[in-house]
């Protein structure tokens, strides 16, 4: 079998590494000449707009599926015509533009922060009138890893980011005060079957996931809400493949931030830390292959790798550590790997962890 992914990242990469133990080989399309995924399997290198190239990247492929949530809907649809794609384009097109994806949970009774979609400067002032300060200025497209928003917290920063942002289309969110910042990765295979992972808490500086603790501690009650959401968004959809979910936690409240329809930054501590990981599921889901459990194996953190890193001795020197670098070159806030500390107690983890992050600074 062979499986086609669109983008060749280091989330392709890992998906590729899961996929060969079941004799399952992928093929990759991106458009830059040494991605990430290149050195495990093979890529064609081109546009995804490039209907041509996309001719030549789905001949012989069983299933397609994608890595990189950017990717134009209108290619995915495309090659949907021809040959199965997961997750459902229709779960992308909502994923890709945030007033949609508000809209959808809010359809489904799930609760996101108060929005509203922004145009003009007119439409700005207004929802600053209705929303109040502070509240997180984004543009609804094409925004990552807290690129393309600000938080406002006065009149003043607000004219400001208008003057940074406005122009695109918007949407404006009141500020969650939240206690910590939860995700939820969940999968659906192809037969309506779902798995859910446990909770895990994530912590993001510059907008970037630094680190995520699994499973997260005290979750108990939130699990079932979360899983309860989950189960429905995936449902709604007629999703097939991971799917991953970031929450605030908010007075014991779960509040919808964004879903990912790919496996996610968020997720990649179940390599090692529990029973199936999440690229061996997503794989799975696509080949219509039973899915595999989904429980925790211990306590793990995983920690990224941003701008530069240790050497790898350096970090396998601490206990439980597992070392992933993903064959980029260092540049400033590119992340180059992760590592994820695996171990039988979470003060244990935590402690390890600690040892690692100082490494790091
Ligand atoms: P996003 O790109 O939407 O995931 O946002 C990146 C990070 O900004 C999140 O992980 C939060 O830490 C923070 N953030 C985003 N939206 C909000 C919000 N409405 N209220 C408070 N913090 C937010």
């Amino acid at each position: 079998m062979k499986i086609g992914i669109l983008g060749g990242g280091q989330l392709g990469r890992m998906l590729a590494l899961s996929a060969y133990p079941l004799d399952i080989r992928c093929r990759f399309l991106d458009p830059a000449n040494e991605p990430s995924a290149g050195q495990v399997a093979e890529c064609v290198q081109g546009e995804f707009e490039d209907y041509r190239v996309l001719f030549d990247f789905a001949r012989g492929l069983d299933a397609v599926t994608y890595e990189f949530e950017n990717v134009p809907v209108e290619s995915v649809r495309w090659l949907a015509e021809r040959l199965p794609v997961y997750p459902p384009a229709d779960a992308l097109a909502i994923a890709q533009d945030r007033v949609a994806e508000k809209l959808f949970f809010r359809s489904l009774g799930i609760p996101v922060p108060a929005f509203a979609a922004i145009e003009s400067r007119e439409e700005f002032d207004d929802a600053i009138a209705r929303i109040g300060l502070p509240a997180v200025l984004k543009t609804t497209r094409f925004g990552y890893d807290g690129k393309g928003q600000a938080v406002l917290r006065t009149p003043d920063e607000a004219g400001k980011s208008w003057e940074l942002l406005g122009g695109r289309p918007l949407i404006l969110e009141a500020f969650v005060p939240f206690e910590r910042e939860l995700s939820i990765v969940c999968v659906r295979g192809r037969t309506g079957e779902t798995a859910f992972y446990p909770l895990v808490q994530n912590v993001h500086r510059g907008g970037m996931l630094r680190r995520t603790t699994a499973p997260a501690p005290n979750v108990e009650l939130l699990q079932v809400k979360a899983e309860d959401l989950a189960g429905r968004a995936l449902a709604a959809m007629n999703y097939v493949g991971v799917l991953a979910i970031e929450l605030f936690d908010y007075c014991g409240e779960l509040i919808v931030n964004e879903m990912a329809p790919r496996v996610h930054n968020s997720g990649h501590w179940t390599t090692e830390g529990a029973q199936t990981s999440q690229f061996e599921n997503h794989i799975r889901a696509i080949a219509g292959l039973p899915l595999g459990g989904t429980q925790a194996v211990g306590h793990s953190v995983m920690i990224n790798l941003i701008g530069d890193c240790p050497t790898a001795t350096e970090m396998l020197n601490v206990p439980g550590t597992h070392v992933h670098l993903y064959g980029k070159m260092p540049r400033a806030n590119r992340k180059l790997g992760h590592v994820t500390l695996r171990g039988t107690s979470a003060e244990e983890t935590a402690t390890h962890a600690g040892r690692l992050e100082q490494l790091l600074q």
